[in-house]
């Protein structure tokens, strides 16, 4: 609180009552949104670079609170997490992500992943497995067109039963990235320790680069590391030219970013699903 003069203090607690407030309206909104149907997926393309096709798509959530008003989802997931809805926030996003799959690969648009994203507290929910398995079977979906893109935090904590996990999703077809790559707290060794399929690095490593010459060493350096494990890699946040140059010295990882495409409805994509590459 910027609070100023002898009444310091009740601004301050005016602040936090009306943060209360908010938090209270978004929680009661959160509910509603889920039963009533009021979130939606936007899918962000990801493109290799050499001729600019489309590899993938990102599903990502998107709530209208009201009539051309979103919540951001960095502000309301971490509240579904807290509040314990993000299991079945997580569960409506796989059964609509993978019902357009199976929608687009009716149309024939076949040859991209999709990818999810999966929160900690869900994919250590020991239910996980047979609510996105249901997902599969009541949509038919193709597992092995599915990417779960999980945060180096999922990695914290006991390693057995997580390993377990991703040699079920892999029986499936089903790959697993890490997302935000770099920007955890855990140590690399979970590199060693688990079967992993790819790398998505975060794009704050994207900033001022090329000039930037720490970020570009960075990105260099996950970039060589993921070639080195055989990790698939993408770039996120690819916002300009100089970014996309210095990636195609870097060895043409895939990317994804405003500079191709921002994250978009379902209906919005098909011409591109049917030219299947950004000119
Ligand atoms: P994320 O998984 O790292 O997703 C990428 C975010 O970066 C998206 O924000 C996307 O719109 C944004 N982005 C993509 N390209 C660019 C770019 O060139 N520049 C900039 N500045 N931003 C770019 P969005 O959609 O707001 O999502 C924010 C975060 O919310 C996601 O970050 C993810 O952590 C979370 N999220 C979104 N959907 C879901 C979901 O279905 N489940 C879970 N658990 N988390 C989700
Ligand atoms: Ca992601
Ligand atoms: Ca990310
Ligand atoms: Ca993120």
């Amino acid at each position: 609180a910027k609070a100023r003069g002898g009444n310091g203090y009740s601004f301050a607690s005016e602040d936090l009552d009306r943060d209360f407030a908010r938090r209270m309206n978004l929680e009661v909104g959160l509910r509603k949104a889920l039963e009533e149907d009021q979130l939606l997926l936007y899918y962000q393309p990801i493109l290799e670079l050499r001729e600019g096709r489309l590899v993938g798509l990102e599903a990502l959530l998107r709530w209208s609170e009201a009539p051309g008003r979103f919540v951001p989802p960095d502000e309301f997931i971490p509240l579904a997490e807290e509040i314990g809805l993000i299991q079945p926030l997580g569960a409506w996003v796989f059964r609509n992500a993978l019902k357009q799959l199976r929608s687009w690969e009716d149309k024939g648009f076949r040859d991209f992943t999709l990818c999810v994203n999966v929160s900690p507290l869900q994919i250590r929910d020991p239910h996980f497995p047979e609510s996105l398995e249901e997902a599969l079977r009541e949509t038919g979906a193709n597992p092995k067109r599915l990417v779960l893109e999980i945060t180096e935090q999922c990695l914290l904590g006991e390693r057995a039963p997580l390993r377990e996990l991703f040699l079920r999703l892999h029986r499936l077809g089903i790959r697993v990235y890490i997302d935000d790559f770099g920007t955890g707290y855990s140590s690399l060794s979970y590199l060693k320790d688990f079967a992993l399929d790819g790398l998505k690095v975060d794009r704050s490593f994207l900033q001022g680069v090329p000039e930037n010459q720490r970020n570009r060493s960075l990105v260099e350096a996950m970039l060589a590391m993921a070639r080195g494990l055989g990790l698939e890699s993408v770039v996120e946040g690819v916002e300009e030219e100089g970014q996309m140059d210095l990636l195609r010295r870097l060895g043409y990882p895939q990317v994804q970013g405003f500079l191709f495409s921002r994250p978009l409805p379902a209906e919005s994509l098909e011409s591109l699903l049917q030219k299947g590459r950004i000119p």
